[in-house]
């Protein structure tokens, strides 16, 4: 396995101190130890392997499912938790421009029903994920980012059919949006969830309806055979007609060799305080449960849990390395200070972070693996997988079983992603393009 971040990055470490894993504890599973063959062979167990697993599984398709690590452990089991609309950070311009205003419409369906799909599971499967807010709230940094929002709301209405809410600047310490914030705007799509309680409610849907599922089995190498595919990992080999690459910000450069320079794995960095008493609460003017973000190119991320302890997110360092590490550290906490400063006081007792993945189309995508026949991959969901990366795992599931899919699957979803330049430098691509988002957002 090739991959580009530093090796700490693909361990334990940077979970070792995440919220989500108290609060639903992973079960064991076995490792791949002798050889297995099923129909579809699925690697990486996260939103869009447990997803695509699951479908496929519902309409009788056998599948093992295989983690490098454990379930859950890649992005799925350390996000934001925010089921939000995105998964892409094409601009309506950039979508039409390429594939006309049909297709960027559809695309944007895309989104929402990502959304749905994902609260349709949680109804159907009973997972109680500890669900909150009434869609997403967005909120300006600076009084020209209140004034466009006008313009966002009708943009909204256009591409999702839904009528976004405008609070101005005076109305959001009544609505508990305290913070040095010029305006709001709430789109009423999506919500907010535990992703591990969520994932792991999946995950045993998928093994009720007869998925293997299989830790510790990295796969190290992918070999034809003459009916699809042997999957190599350390101890043993997995055949299967098709197979599914869903390991999308922890891919490899060479599983398959098509992969190379075609992800850019980025990290992205939570806090999360104790929970915070009401006076405290009141003490900011956030009271708030909706899932929020600022207007920042660079943005962060923030939401009140059930249990009132506070998250806060925003990018990672671009490096794993510990210096960057040390940074990151020091400004996820300068940035919470400032934007809330009256709990800068208040302990942090989890912290974390992990890969997510951009795509040099700027979309995700979704579809077959050219000159591999039987094989897909879905990834690039942009730090938007929660519902986009279990969206892609049900077209995937659609896509192995040979079907054409029902639900919307744009074109920007189906087109090939180019290669990044740079190779296994590619990262060294995303430094200036910080540097240049910083200056936007000032
Ligand atoms: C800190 C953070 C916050 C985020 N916040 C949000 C948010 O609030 N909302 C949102 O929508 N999205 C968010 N995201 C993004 C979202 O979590 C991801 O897009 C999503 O989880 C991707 O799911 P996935 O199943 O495609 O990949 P992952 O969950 O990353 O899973 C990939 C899996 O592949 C496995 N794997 C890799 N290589 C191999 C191999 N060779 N053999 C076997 N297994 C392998 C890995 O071990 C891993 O478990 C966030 C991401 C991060 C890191």
């Amino acid at each position: 396995m090739k991959r580009i971040f530093e090796d700490i990055a693909y361990t334990g470490a940077p979970v070792q101190n995440c919220f989500w894993n108290v609060t639903a504890p992973s079960r064991e599973f076995q490792t791949l130890g002798a050889d297995q063959s099923c129909d579809v062979a699925i690697v990486g167990a996260g939103f869009t392997g447990i997803s695509a697993a699951y479908h496929l599984a519902k309409n009788g398709v056998s599948v093992i499912l295989l983690d490098a690590e454990t379930p859950l452990f890649g992005a799925t089991g350390r996000n934001g938790g925010f089921c939000c609309l995105g998964g892409s950070k094409a601009s309506d311009a950039g979508l039409d421009r390429l594939f006309g205003k049909n297709e960027r419409l559809l695309f944007r369906q895309a989104e929402k029903e990502a959304v749905g799909l994902v609260r349709g599971l949680l109804e159907t499967n009973a997972i109680d994920a500890d669900t909150h807010s009434s869609g997403e709230t967005q909120l300006a940094h600076r009084p020209k980012d209140s004034a466009e929002m006008a313009e966002t709301k009708a943009t909204i209405l256009q591409n999702y059919g839904v009528e976004a809410t405008y609070h101005p600047k005076e109305e959001l310490m009544q609505l508990g949006l305290g913070g040095p914030f010029f305006g709001a705007l709430t789109t009423p799509l999506g919500f907010a969830l535990n992703p591990r309680k969520y994932a792991t409610g999946l995950l045993e849907a998928a093994i009720e309806n007869g998925v293997k599922v299989y830790a510790h089995s990295p796969v190290i190498k992918i070999e034809r055979n003459p009916r699809g595919y042997d999957l190599r990992t350390p101890v043993s080999t997995l055949r299967a007609e098709k197979i599914i690459i869903a390991t999308n910000g922890y891919s490899s450069e060479d599983l398959p060799d098509w992969m190379r320079s075609r992800f850019m794995p980025v990290q992205s960095s939570i806090i999360l305080t104790r929970p915070l008493k009401e006076d405290e609460l009141n003490a900011q003017g956030w009271t708030s449960d909706q899932m929020a973000y600022d207007t920042r190119k660079l943005l962060h991320y923030f939401r009140l849990l059930p249990d009132r302890r506070f998250l806060f997110g925003m990018r990672g360092g671009l490096f794993a390395t510990q210096g960057e590490r040390k940074m990151i550290e020091r400004e996820i906490r300068a940035n919470f200070n400032a934007m809330f400063p009256a709990w800068s006081g208040v302990e942090i007792e989890h912290e974390w972070y992990g890969l997510l993945c951009l795509n040099r189309s700027k979309t995700p995508y979704v579809g077959a693996i050219p000159d591999m026949p039987g094989a897909f991959a879905g990834f690039g969901y942009h730090g938007n997988g929660v519902g986009m990366g279990s969206y892609a795992g049900a077209l995937l599931a659609d896509l192995a079983r040979g079907l054409v899919p029902e639900r919307p699957y744009p074109q920007a979803m189906r087109t090939v992603p180019k290669r990044f330049p740079l190779g296994p430098y590619r990262r060294h691509l995303m430094r200036p393009l910080y540097q240049w988002m910083a200056w936007q957002d000032r």
